[in-house]
Order: structure tokens, then sequence, then C-alpha cells
């Protein structure tokens, strides 16, 4: 059984580097521009990789050629863009969260008996996912911090496409 986030592929400009983070929590696969990529580069990556482009850039998305599907975001403000995007990509926040690297966007495998030993000592007990970067080696567990935000995550899929928040 596929979910959404394994359908859809997004590229992020530099501008929305937040956004990029919290989708890879959702675990969509999630590109994101550096902050020194020229337009060219960032839509021959769109077209390369077939990824959705998510911009704040009208002059960006004005030049992206036919075959990238863009969406051009009209807001500021991380709630209200992660509602603008709900509405145009049918985006479900809760899919599959923290099975990507917030960072580098590489998957997540499960951590391994060593990796496990650089997770915080008072969070050992807990009953876990605990996940491993392949790529940068981070360790995620299910503390504090990811609980928050798996809240806001719940919080932005239960408001639904309503478009509130504006
Ligand atoms: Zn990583």
């Amino acid at each position: 059984m596929g979910t959404h986030a394994e359908s859809v592929s997004l590229f992020c400009d530099a501008m929305l580097a937040s956004l990029a983070r919290w989708l890879r929590a959702a675990g969509y696969d999630t590109g994101l521009a550096s902050v020194s990529a020229r337009d060219r580069a960032v839509l021959d990556a769109c077209l390369a990789q077939s990824r959705i482009l998510v911009t704040r850039d009208r002059h960006l998305a004005a030049h992206a050629p036919d075959g990238i599907r863009v969406v051009l975001l009209a807001v500021d403000g991380l709630d209200a863009q992660a509602a603008e995007l709900t509405v145009a990509l049918g985006i479900d926040w809760t899919c599959a969260p923290f099975t990507r690297c917030l960072l580098d966007n590489t998957s997540l495998h499960d951590a391994t008996p060593g990796e496990r030993t650089r997770v915080a000592p008072r969070a050992r007990n807990l009953p876990g996912p605990f996940r491993a970067c392949p790529a940068c080696g981070r360790v995620y567990w299910p503390g504090s911090h990811v609980r928050r935000m798996q809240a806001r995550l719940e919080h932005w899929n239960a408001r639904g496409g309503n478009g509130a928040g504006g």
C-alpha cells in the first residue's frame, strides 16, 4: 500500500528551508535549493528528478518550463504556507512521520546498537522508534522535541484544507 509521500517528490526554493524540513518530517522526499543556486540549476533538478517545485519566488515560477509542476506560494509564515500547500497538493502531514533526515532528506533506518549509544541517556528507555541517518549519522528518537513536532503535524492535518489562518 503506497502512501501519498511515496508518490510525490518535492523541491523547495532556498527561501522555504523551514517548510522543507517539515515536509521531510512528514515523510516527503523534499529537495532544497541552496541559497547560491541559480534558477536554471533549480529548474534542471526538478526536471531531472521529476520533482514538484514549491516556491515563493514569482520570477522562478514564471521561468519553469513545461514539464515541471509548480506550486507558487502566495503567503509567508510556516503555518500559512503549510495550509496553502495542503490545499494545492493534498499533503498528508502524518503519512510517514520521522522517516527522513530533516537535514539532508535521506531515508532513515532503524538505529544499530552502536548508533543507539548516541541517544541521550535520559531517552534510552523510551519505547522508540530509534532511527538513524546513514548519510550524516544523526539519530532520531521520540523525545520531547519530536513529540512537539508530531503534534504540530497532526494539527496541520486536522485543520485540513479549510485555508485557516489567513
Ligand atoms: Zn542526515
